[in-house]
């Protein structure tokens, strides 16, 4: 086994990151024949030298399949997943018009690659959509790789960001506000208001997310740690789902497909892609499931696949979270469970404590955008 590690190692440094995207591949998918038997015939007793499909040399090996992969038969299965998912959910309808969150990072970035793979044998319309939450350090150069991705597959890309839409970046709202764990939790309250509201003006029907089997798997059993079942039956409430009161239905193509995984796909396909991880990074809750998972996955290959596997299982379940009872936020109509959303109601406290440190002379001086109906309104 540790020799396969070398060999694989070996294999994905040899892959030059320059190399052309080549849609043919996709275009043209030729059905897997397991060729196995065919290939083994004066190979020695080792499978592991070998593509699981050709006499190629492998670039993985996926323990959770028992398979080694040349880069070829690795990509098509990648593509076929891709595609798979898409339609054992139903994420498509004709003529559709999908938004792409795109962030820079490898998940989006193989998405829309992927997307435009799709567009070009289905009548699809695709536009990008990118947040820029005002991250010093870390967004400009994501959001240089997402502008740059998009113009050369000639997708459209909207560009929304914390500044101009709150009047603050994350990085203010993070010096003003004291609790350590926060940034994470309304990043993510933000990002998906945005996101919603970007995704309508644009006239998108439904808003595809990066999330990766990892990333499901994790957001499952965070749940179960919180007991948050509501979370839970809504993780897959985006199957044939219309739109509902005022939210862009999300669909997640990438659910399927580990992350390990598409890591290795834009390597191969030279998708330029950025690694760094956000400063502000993810929560100490996720990266402790991440270890564990990654732990069981090497002794139990394919843990993640069937921890998946059971979210989506149970929130079928689960009773749908119901949408009776949203109404839109009297500050930004989007739709809420109460009078005004959360984000603007979280947009409202951290104004507030900005006016205060600025009164009281901390922090920098930022350009506050202008509220004025926010902060007419009592508490
Ligand atoms: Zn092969
Ligand atoms: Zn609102």
């Amino acid at each position: 086994m540790s020799s396969m590690k070398g060999k694989r190692l070996k294999s994905s440094k040899s892959y030059s990151a320059d190399r052309m995207w080549k849609p043919d591949i996709f275009l043209h998918p030729a059905e897997f024949k397991p060729t196995r038997g065919a290939v083994n015939g004066g190979a020695s007793s080792s499978p592991a030298q070998h593509c699981a499909y050709c006499a190629g040399e492998p670039v993985i090996y996926n323990p959770y399949s028992s398979q080694h992969l040349c880069e070829k038969h690795f990509c098509e299965g990648v593509e076929r997943r891709f595609k798979l998912t898409i339609r054992t959910h139903k994420m498509l309808s004709k003529n559709d018009h999908i938004g792409i969150a795109l962030s820079g990072g490898k998940d989006s970035s193989v998405m829309l690659h992927l997307f435009r793979m799709l567009s070009k044998s289905l009548p699809l319309k695709l536009t990008a959509i990118t947040i820029d939450e005002g991250i010093k350090g870390y967004r400009p150069h994501t959001l240089a790789v997402a502008k740059k991705e998009a113009k050369r597959l000639r997708v459209p890309l909207i560009v929304s960001s914390f500044e101009k839409e709150y009047g603050f970046s994350l990085d203010r709202a993070v010096a003003v506000s004291k609790k350590a764990a926060l940034p994470c939790s309304f990043c993510g309250v933000f990002r998906r208001h945005l996101l919603n509201r970007a995704a309508k003006k644009a006239g998108v029907k439904k808003l595809a997310i990066g999330h990766n089997l990892d990333d499901m798997a994790q957001t499952f059993l965070m749940n179960v740690f919180r007991n948050d079942t509501a979370h839970i039956s809504r993780m897959m409430a985006f199957e044939g789902a219309p739109a509902n009161r005022g939210f862009v239905p999300r669909i997640r193509p990438l659910m399927d497909i580990p992350e390990k995984e598409i890591a290795l796909y834009s390597v191969l396909k030279g998708i330029p892609i950025h690694f760094q991880q956000c400063p502000y990074a993810t929560t100490a809750l996720r990266q402790k499931v991440r270890d564990m998972l990654n732990s069981f996955e090497d002794s139990q290959p394919g843990t993640k696949i069937r921890v998946a596997k059971s979210a989506l299982e149970i929130s079928r379940l689960l009773p749908a979270a119901s949408a009776a009872s949203l109404r839109e936020c009297k500050e930004c109509g989007e739709p809420s469970s109460s009078e005004y959303c959360m984000a603007c109601r979280m947009v409202e406290g951290l104004r507030e404590k900005m006016g205060r440190a600025k009164h009281a002379g901390i922090g920098k001086s930022e350009k506050m955008g202008k509220a004025p109906k926010a902060r007419q309104r009592k508490k």
